[in-house]
């Protein structure tokens, strides 16, 4: 449910307990024991649905909370990649070293190092593979001297 509508459901439950509680206090001395008891007991009752609600809200401000504090270390930690455009994967480097993430998993949210190959990156929780163009390069590089040499 929409925290917005679990929020009215609560306040709605709070207002009918407040209602009740008004009657109560209006209640003559002449009125019976039978009708104050039933009262309280329609007060009782909307105390506890009010309670069960807020309990409600608790959760769902709980788990927006949990998904915001998700996102801000997302945004963190995204903020520390750069796209790698000759690879199409995200980078960072780490003491001198780059470490290159699955941009298939990174729009999962996760964060995937690629196994390293000559060829290409590779990852381990998808499979895809991302060429490396300058080993394509190395190769017709060597062809060309290797016919020159001819
Ligand atoms: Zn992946």
């Amino acid at each position: 449910m929409e925290s917005i509508a679990i929020i009215k459901a609560a306040q709605a439950g709070i207002k009918t307990a407040i209602d009740i509680t008004k009657k109560i206090s209006e209640v003559s001395d002449a009125i019976k024991q039978a009708d104050l008891k039933l009262q309280l007991a329609n007060l009782i009752e909307a105390l506890a649905d009010a309670k069960i609600q807020f309990a409600d809200v608790k959760d769902v401000l709980l788990e927006k909370d949990n998904k915001i504090k998700e996102l801000e270390d997302r945004l963190k930690r995204d903020s520390e990649l750069t796209f790698n455009e000759n690879y199409g994967v995200y980078e960072t480097e780490i003491e001198g070293k780059f470490v290159r993430y699955c941009l298939k998993c990174h729009t999962e949210g996760k964060y995937i190092p690629l196994q390293v190959e000559d060829r290409r990156f590779t990852c381990n929780n998808c499979n895809q593979q991302y060429q490396r163009p300058e080993y394509y390069r190395a190769i017709q590089t060597n062809r060309k001297r290797k016919k020159r040499s001819l």
